[in-house]
């Protein structure tokens, strides 16, 4: 990640703040975004970390920042995946269906607590005959979203297989982990809150964020991903001001090892099954 919150001396001068385009109305983000469940949370305060709201209340004015995190999508074919990236970023439920070739990637620019930031989707294939080029693809992950279909059984069982695969080319204790059950239009209520009930306790298993969204109806899709960007950009500050210890920012910026920290650290550390 490319954190310029605080300075960005002797490097190239930075471009104006007016050059980088502004965030649509509907991604910005001033207050952190609740969870699905608290059950299955990578943590439930109502609010962003305290130190993150400092360091982006106190950053320079004319510190342009560039954050960009990756966040890969993977899961079985045909579960979902691409329709639920496009409907976020297209706004649309895509009916022609075309798997997808090896991956795809789209941008999506957010303004968090007056940040610019923004995310790197990877739409990754699900057959097995794309799965070496896609895992090439899996490094330097900021969020893994593992996407299974909530009427299909077996794709939430080989959601621990689509984790493991994608953790293997990334460090376990800086990836955050979500659990995306799709297609909660289809099935009844009941079905839905057994598989639900299964898939939070995967989520509770491998410390993952679970969700149920549609793609097709558009419900929990943009709650979901404004909370991927929040908790990713959180994360991201969070560990920028650990790696650079209290110097910063007149002291402003502190790094507390209270439980509050502690809480939210654990969801950075996901442990892969
Ligand atoms: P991928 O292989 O995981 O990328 O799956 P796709 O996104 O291509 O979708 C596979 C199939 O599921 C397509 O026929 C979609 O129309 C369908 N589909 C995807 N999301 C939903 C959803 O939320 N609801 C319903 N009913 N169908 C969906
Ligand atoms: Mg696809």
């Amino acid at each position: 990640m490319n954190v310029t919150l605080f300075d960005v001396e002797e490097k190239a001068p930075a471009p104006s703040a007016s050059m980088v385009p502004p965030a649509k109305s509907d991604r910005i983000i001033t207050h952190l975004p609740k969870c699905f469940s608290p059950r299955a949370a990578l943590h439930t305060e109502d609010v962003f970390h305290p130190d993150v709201t400092a360091a982006c209340h106190h950053r320079r004015e004319d510190a342009v920042s560039f954050n960009v995190a990756k966040v890969i999508v993977v899961g079985d074919v045909s579960v979902g995946k691409t329709c639920l990236v496009s409907r976020f970023c297209s706004g649309a439920f895509s009916r022609n269906y075309k798997a997808t070739i090896g991956v795809d990637f789209q941008m999506e620019r957010f303004q968090v607590l007056g940040v610019p930031f923004n995310l790197q989707l990877w739409d990754t294939a699900g057959q097995e005959r794309f799965k070496c080029i896609a895992s090439t693809y899996y490094r330097g992950a900021q969020a893994i979203i593992v996407v299974f279909d909530l009427g299909r059984a077996s794709s939430l069982i080989h959601a621990r297989q689509w984790l493991e695969d994608a953790m293997k080319e990334n460090d376990p204790s800086s990836v955050l982990l979500f659990l995306v059950g799709t297609k909660k239009d289809l099935g009844s209520p009941e079905q839905l809150a057994d598989v639900e009930e299964e898939a939070i306790r995967l989520s509770e298993e491998i410390r993952a964020e679970f969700w149920a969204v549609s793609a097709k109806s558009g419900d929990g899709v943009r709650d979901f991903f404004l909370r991927v960007a929040a908790l990713t950009f959180e994360a991201d500050i969070l560990s920028e001001l650990e790696r650079r210890g209290s110097q910063n920012a007149d002291d402003i910026i502190r790094i507390s090892g209270g439980k509050d920290e502690e809480r939210r650290s654990a969801g950075r550390k996901a442990n892969c099954c």
